[in-house]
């Protein structure tokens, strides 16, 4: 038995190579064509041979009693499931593009490892998953000029590819907190991607004549940036429609993905924390707790509710370790 693959002498586009290792690792290789190399597209792994090399799998080694159907997205771009075989199988998941930027970012590489434990964020993570894919996202570093105070940015699709932004300068802040941005990130670009797939191009055409025909298939959506976008007069703000779809609708989701991510948290604190980055443009005023233009979602709170929750933020903010 060899100990490591021999590959073919040729190969074309998509050829495919089995291995199994002297350890039991049974390794898919397929051929890319474009960079002339053989791509690991499926693995089953024992877990007995993570237990020999835990370093070689980070986020896997971590869990350490997994259940059957347990999925984690581990360090090497697989998206492992547990079998009831003790053994984990991985698929690639290659539509997800790490900018070396992101990879190379201790706070935020942290982050994203532990967040791939957790389904919710998992679900976003596998509309981007393989064959059917229609939309590429990129996870990378850099401060937007234009938005230099926001945590981080997502970028309308260009050529199918949608990208994620985080801003290095706002990252000294409690890793629950970015893990509460990634998925206000993820819900944005979650958010493109239907209206990229709706639209049949690799662009969004922003037109009320798009949004019009959308209507029927992505009713929620189309209705938001009805209200705010195109300004139909329904007495709203003029703040971003997709913060008024998500102040309206998507709280509890961000609300599970953090409590997946850290569960020592007290009810009030993620409330607190799920309305960050959903109250509306601007710094809230610290006696009416509302920022210049607020959403329509957090107007609706009640002024001592309000204040209430922006001092539970900013306590949870004073007393946690930041990530960076
Ligand atoms: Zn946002």
């Amino acid at each position: 038995m060899n100990e490591t693959p021999v590959f073919p002498n040729f190969a074309s586009a998509d050829n495919v190579f089995d291995f199994t290792d002297r350890d039991g690792v049974f390794t898919r290789f397929k051929f890319n064509a474009t960079t002339n190399n053989w791509d690991i597209v499926f693995i089953s792994l024992p877990v007995l041979v993570i237990n020999k090399v835990p370093e070689a799998y980070a986020r896997l080694s971590a869990v350490e009693y997994p259940r059957v159907g347990e999925k984690v997205l581990e360090w090497d771009g697989l998206l492992y499931t547990f079998e009831a075989n003790n053994s984990w199988t991985g698929v690639l998941l290659d539509k997800v593009i790490v900018d070396s930027s992101f990879e190379n970012n201790p706070c935020l590489k942290g982050v994203y490892d532990k967040l791939g434990g957790a389904p919710t964020f998992q679900n976003y993570l596998k509309e981007y998953d393989g064959d059917f894919s229609l939309v590429d996202l990129k996870l990378s570093v850099g401060v937007d000029t234009q938005y230099s105070l926001a945590g981080a940015v997502t970028y309308k699709p260009i050529n199918s590819l949608i990208e994620i932004k985080f801003n290095p300068n706002k990252l000294n802040t409690p890793p629950l907190n970015i893990a509460r941005t990634f998925i206000h990130e993820m819900i944005h670009a979650e958010t493109y991607r239907k209206l990229l797939i709706l639209s049949g191009k690799g662009e969004i055409p922003w037109s009320s004549a798009f949004i019009e025909s959308i209507k029927n298939n992505e009713k929620e959506i189309a209705h938001y940036y009805m209200m705010y976008r195109y300004e139909i007069p329904l007495g709203g703000s003029p703040s971003e429609p997709q913060h008024e779809y998500m102040a309206q609708l998507s709280r509890n989701i961000i609300t599970d993905v953090m409590k997946q991510f850290d569960s020592s948290q007290s009810v009030d604190v993620y409330n607190a924390l799920a309305w960050i980055g959903l109250m509306g443009e601007g710094e809230p005023n610290p006696l009416t707790g509302l920022p210049p233009q607020p959403t329509a979602a957090w107007a609706a709170i009640p002024q001592v509710e309000r204040v209430k929750i922006l001092k539970i933020y900013f306590d949870f903010i004073e007393n946690n370790t930041p990530c960076q």
